[in-house]
């Protein structure tokens, strides 16, 4: 339904009745007690069910060496092009 006339205050109240946020159900891990989203991992743990199905530490680990490895090629980079300017100004 459009709305496309005037409303009354009590009439936009009563429609705004409905738009309140509630509390996501949560439920509790049975490996750490953390909370999680029902019928989902454990984002603390990589837990479903009382079974590993997501090694997250190893996750982790690798995001880290991704990240490091980057962050060393990009200093690289910065390293010759800084090589590259002082070569230019020496000329
Ligand atoms: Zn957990």
């Amino acid at each position: 339904m459009v709305v496309r006339m005037r409303h009354t205050r009590s009439h936009t109240g009563n429609r705004r009745s409905h738009h309140a946020l509630k509390n996501p159900e949560m439920a509790i891990c049975k490996n750490c007690n953390g909370h999680h989203r029902p019928h989902h991992m454990c984002l603390n743990c990589g837990f479903y069910n009382g079974r590993q199905v997501l090694d997250l530490k190893a996750k982790a680990d690798a995001r880290a060496t991704r990240v490091a490895a980057r962050q060393g090629m990009r200093r690289a980079a910065k390293g010759e092009a800084d090589a590259v300017e002082t070569t230019e100004t020496a000329k």
